[in-house]
């Protein structure tokens, strides 16, 4: 499947003689985050081949993951399992819009505390888990495995070579190693990480196959599920001059962060910069209760 590249009009990029296109990965479905799909394409192939009927997958209370997982299990006919982090939301989570949807579409969730969900990749949890609900196919938190980058290695097209710049948003790295892995050794390839962290360049090594990239670190906004009133304003004026929606965790501190390095001449003139909106936007109606809860400034949808 092949995205198109949508150009963006801004005043900054004509007065710094840069040009900014949009792969719209967002498009891809209204609920299902782009690279999310991308990510379960191979792992789901793989999961009938050995005979699996059960996913099971780790992630917070928000997670495009989770969402995504529930949706494309009941599209290919598993069942799927949500461990989702913190006790406490069990008690309320037809309160949270991505768990409630996930469960519309079939997931069972399992609770478990904070310090539990630490010890997620460990034995004995694995081994309770498979005692409760017998044998699963195991996606890890937030999807990433060498499978998912395989899908990755699929959102740019032959034409993407003629950019200069390729931007894409990181959370655990595994979407930006396979945009790495299908780049043109003279692109450059940015990653813009929503949290905080030096394990995630070691994580990217692990499936990178080429070295022409680099991490921008100073766009997380204090961490992942973090915003500023700052980034808000950002994403509600960049949606009004583009139509273009951006999500808070993910493709809006990306997007931010381009421009801020638009604006302080980071790129030369005649740069093409082409930047992959890789969804998310499932996550703003449950990021504004939150906003909301705390009197701040909403996110336009
Ligand atoms: C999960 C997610 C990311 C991060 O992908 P990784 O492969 O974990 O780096 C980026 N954008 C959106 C919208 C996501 O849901």
């Amino acid at each position: 499947m092949q995205i198109e590249n949508q150009p963006v009009k801004l005043p900054i990029l004509k007065e710094k003689q840069v040009s900014l296109y949009i792969k719209r990965e967002d498009l891809i479905h209204p609920l299902i985050s782009g690279n999310k799909y991308r990510k379960l394409k191979y792992n789901l192939v793989e999961a009938k081949k050995q005979g699996f009927t059960t996913l099971l997958t780790f992630g917070g209370a928000f997670s495009n993951h989770i969402a995504a997982t529930a949706y494309a299990g009941k599209i290919k006919g598993f069942q799927t399992i949500g461990v989702i982090r913190g006790e406490e939301i069990g008690r309320k989570w037809n309160e949270n819009p991505t768990l409630k949807l996930a469960h519309e579409h079939g997931m069972r969730f399992k609770f478990i505390p904070r310090e539990e969900y630490r010890t997620k990749k460990s034995h004995s949890l694995l081994v309770g888990l498979v005692k409760e609900f017998g044998a699963f196919y195991l996606l890890p938190e937030g999807g990433t495995n060498l499978l998912a980058v395989k899908g990755c290695e699929e959102i740019l097209a032959v034409d993407d070579s003629r950019f200069d710049v390729i931007c894409a948003p990181v959370g655990t790295g595994g979407t930006l190693a396979g945009i790495i892995n299908a780049s043109h050794p003279k692109q450059r390839i940015l990653g813009f990480p929503s949290l905080k962290g030096d394990f995630l360049k070691e994580d990217i090594r692990k499936f990178a196959r080429n070295s022409n990239w680099e991490l921008q670190t100073d766009y997380h906004f204090g961490g992942y599920a973090k915003v500023s009133e700052e980034l808000v304003l950002f994403l509600n004026d960049f949606k009004r001059e583009t139509q273009i929606q951006l999500d808070p965790i993910y493709t809006g501190k990306m997007v931010f962060g381009i421009v801020d390095l638009i604006k302080r001449d980071y790129f030369k003139p005649n740069t093409d910069i082409l930047a992959i909106h890789t969804g998310g936007v499932q996550g703003i109606a449950g990021m504004n209760t939150v906003l909301k809860r705390k009197n701040r400034s909403l996110i336009d949808i």
